[in-house]
């Protein structure tokens, strides 16, 4: 079987992944390929990140792999936080001080729209192909839900009336900006064995 690493330190995203691919690739984690270290993200687009982390482990590791990089991009704000929403409210990277500047923000603003976007580089033999999935929808006016993790509890999706953090994993993985992107590698990895 074809070994692929998903550049992540993320072991939520990797068993999801993982089980998307089962029995057509064996995917390798940082760690089981002997990568320690931070991977590089210092673009200033998602694609370029996403792009500079997959580069990384091909060059220093000559594994085949791919990376994905995902930003919440909200209309009224000109599309930030975007590529910077870990650390839209500082470098302490606190989920609930990036929602609550987010909701600051968009105090009496009628233009709530925002979407995530996932960008994905994959780099296959030395070869880079790229992939972005995106869920459109609205920020809420207040935190609502405990699961997942993010901005989860103030993003709620197009075509429903409860926030990605009052979702199970699974429905939120169909309609998600990272799962979309992940499909579409899937679908890519897929078709080229047939
Ligand atoms: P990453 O590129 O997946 O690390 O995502 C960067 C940042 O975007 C995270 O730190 C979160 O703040 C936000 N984010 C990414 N994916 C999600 C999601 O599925 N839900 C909510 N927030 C997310």
């Amino acid at each position: 079987m074809k070994k692929l690493c998903f550049a992540t330190n993320n072991q939520h995203k990797l068993a999801e992944v993982s089980q998307m691919l089962a029995g057509k690739y064996e995917l390798l984690s940082l760690q089981d390929i002997g990568c320690n270290e931070e991977l590089p993200e210092e673009q200033e687009t998602l694609e370029g990140n996403s792009q500079q982390k997959a580069e990384y482990v091909w060059d220093n590791y000559n594994v085949s792999c791919f990376a994905d990089d995902t930003g919440l991009e909200v209309e009224a704000l000109h599309g930030a936080p975007g590529v910077y929403s870990a650390r839209y409210a500082g470098p302490q990277r606190s989920d609930a001080d990036n929602m609550n500047k987010l909701l600051l923000s968009l105090q009496g603003e009628q233009n709530r729209r925002a979407r995530f976007r996932t960008s994905i580089t994959l780099i296959l033999d030395g070869q880079q192909h790229q992939f972005e999935g995106i869920v459109t929808g609205s920020i809420a006016e207040s935190w609502q839900g405990d699961k997942g993790f993010g901005y989860d509890p103030v993003f709620v999706p197009d075509g429903h009336d409860r926030t990605f953090a009052q979702m199970s994993a699974e429905e939120k993985n169909v309609i998600s900006h990272r799962g979309r992107a992940m499909q579409e590698l899937v679908r890519f990895l897929k078709g080229l064995e047939v």
